[in-house]
């Protein structure tokens, strides 16, 4: 049985899916990742490599203004990373709501 292996785009861990799951899967259906659960639409999914997953976004919440705002993939592509003093990479977010910048973790626990 084929399996694909799709990258989480947030915490890059592989989601397995089998041709079993995918024939269950429709588009606009929502996965989840098994490791830092953020949730993915299904836009695509006309068998073989033909599969296309848009993030639906972690929540999370400003350190600042306590609001809580999703954190899109074009958001993490356009954030700069950097590392913190730990060695843990984290993307440098822009607060919608007050502009304030922080460090998000990315939940990319050991692998
Ligand atoms: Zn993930
Ligand atoms: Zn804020």
């Amino acid at each position: 049985m084929a399996t694909l292996e799709i990258e989480c785009p947030v915490c890059a861990e592989v989601l397995e899916l089998t041709d079993e799951d995918r024939a269950e899967l429709q588009v606009g259906d929502v996965i989840v990742c098994d490791s830092c659960h953020s949730e993915m639409e299904v836009t695509r999914n006309d068998g073989g490599e033909d599969f296309e997953l848009e993030l639906l976004g972690a929540m999370t919440t400003c350190p600042n203004c306590d609001e809580e705002f999703e954190v899109t993939a074009e958001m993490l592509q356009a954030a700069p990373m950097t590392r913190a003093q730990d060695g843990v990479e984290v993307a440098l977010m822009t607060c919608p709501h007050c502009r304030a910048k922080f460090e998000l973790e990315l939940a990319d626990e050991e692998s």
